[in-house]
């Protein structure tokens, strides 16, 4: 059977989009292969958020061309937001790509392979018979990038690796709320969730198949279900989700992703008070502390909501972790705007942020502005803030050194096989010594060092 490559850029929901499009090609027989010269099939998952993003996807296709020289038969496909953004003019400059697919047409990937792997293997068999105009005659490629009703729920089903013990769900798809920078609501499109019953039961088959901790993943996430359910006993569509994942028996931790400051109110306040299985942080992007950019980004809060609402959420919970994005340099953002964001990042004092600098994105309001930032006082804000978030992280990684965290173990660490790594319930890299058995259990970790993002311990035994 034909073996697959699948490369994902971006974010949760594409990593999960990918784990999806995986196991329907293992189903059907395919399989799955770790580097791209051993397969017969090789898919770039895209992500359009960044400029940056869409160039690497596109280099990387573009060095691709070479293996579609050598290895005739091999079929190439893009997947996603770029796909969905782009359609059938990526054909145009990489004459070796097949296969185009949007982000509402994953469960149909496997379909189209099965007819283009077919199709090119007989062409390459046939290519020493044949002039050059009879086989660009044989080529032939699929772009899919329509629309579907009900595609919300095609992203259900997911490879686990052995002792994989944290798993994303994905519960909606798309976002109306059209912040000027943003690309998303073009190549995901409306709104559209799941229903909390698919929901559970796809948690539910995570647990029994070993899965600890649950990510429920939207791209606008505490709006979950907010045009299909209604609100009971006062509580968001949300809340109800998270009150039945909470108890889906054998699951120990509960996270969502990312929400917006905009619906995130009294009820999901109340939630993250009284459910114990949601872990204690909170993802909550910020993208700017000057009211008059907020506006501007038709981000409907302010400054001093958001400060407000991460107060409440402190309160609500001892502990909690709160992390953001941050956007520098969006169009028209003075020097006295940057100060704004710094003085706010300064004063919550987040455990971590992801700072960006402002990437106009073709077809948006921002990307249109005539004030745009240069591109050197974009990298010196970036630079400057993120001196501001890793002094905070800094401080509060070191004040668990000495302190006894719960750590779920993942799996060994990335930089050294040796040891083990796994996250704290506030979402904290804990890197220590002990044996593979430890993969897929909670342990007890006794932090004695904070190193960069991470903290270093020993497991505690009993
Ligand atoms: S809420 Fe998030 S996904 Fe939706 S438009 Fe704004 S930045 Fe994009």
């Amino acid at each position: 059977m034909p073996k697959f490559f699948i490369k994902t850029y971006g974010c949760q929901m594409n990593e999960r989009d990918s784990e999806q499009v995986a196991h329907s090609l293992v189903a059907r027989g395919y399989e799955r292969v770790g580097h791209e010269s051993e397969a017969d099939v090789v898919l770039l998952n895209t992500c359009s958020v960044r400029d940056m993003a869409d160039q690497k996807a596109l280099g990387k296709m573009g060095m691709l061309g070479r293996l579609a020289k050598e290895r005739p038969h091999v079929v190439f496909g893009f997947l996603g937001c770029m796909a969905q953004a782009r359609g059938a003019s990526l054909l145009k400059d990489l004459p070796h790509v097949d296969l185009v697919v949007g982000t509402q047409k994953f469960h149909r990937v496997a379909d189209y392979l099965d007819e283009l792997v077919t199709t090119k293997a007989a062409r390459t068999e046939c290519a020493p018979y044949h002039s050059k105009r009879a086989m660009d005659d044989l080529r032939f490629s699929i772009v899919d990038v329509d629309e579907e009703v009900g595609s919300q729920s095609t992203i259900r089903d997911q490879q686990l690796m052995p002792g994989q013990a944290t798993a994303f769900v994905s519960i909606m798809q798309g976002c109306n709320m059209h912040c000027t920078f943003c690309i998303v609501p073009q190549t995901r499109g409306a709104e559209r969730s799941r229903s909390i019953a698919e929901i559970v039961a796809e948690g539910r088959d995570l647990v029994l198949r070993g899965v600890k901790e649950v990510t429920l993943l939207g791209q606008i996430v505490n709006l979950y279900g907010r045009h299909e359910f209604p609100k009971i006993d006062n509580k968001s569509p949300f809340v109800q989700l998270l009150e039945s994942v909470n108890e889906i028996e054998g699951l120990e931790r509960l996270r969502f992703t990312s929400p917006h400051p905009i619906g995130f109110r009294d009820d999901l306040i109340d939630a993250i008070s009284r459910l114990p299985k949601l872990a204690e942080h909170v993802h909550l992007p910020l993208q700017s502390g000057s009211n008059k950019i907020l506006r501007a980004m038709h981000r409907a809060y302010t400054a001093e909501k958001y400060l407000d609402l991460v107060e409440r959420i402190r309160r609500a919970r001892n502990g909690v972790a709160i992390t953001t994005d941050i956007i520098v340099g969006f169009p028209g953002e003075t020097d006295d705007d940057y100060r704004q964001t710094r003085e706010l990042v300064e004063q919550i004092q987040f455990d971590n942020a992801f700072v960006f600098r402002c990437s106009p994105r073709r077809d948006t309001p921002a990307a249109k502005s005539p004030d745009q930032i240069d591109e050197h006082v974009k990298e010196q804000r970036n630079q400057d803030l993120l001196e501001v978030v890793n002094k905070s992280n800094r401080r509060i990684l070191e004040g668990l050194v000495a302190t006894e965290v719960e750590v779920l173990c993942e799996g060994p660490s990335k930089t050294n096989r040796a040891r083990l790594t796994g996250r704290t319930r506030t979402n904290k890299i804990v890197v220590f010594e002990g044996n593979e058995e430890l993969i897929g259990a909670l342990v007890n970790v006794r932090i004695h060092r904070a190193n960069g993002f991470s903290l270093y311990g020993t497991p505690v035994m009993r």
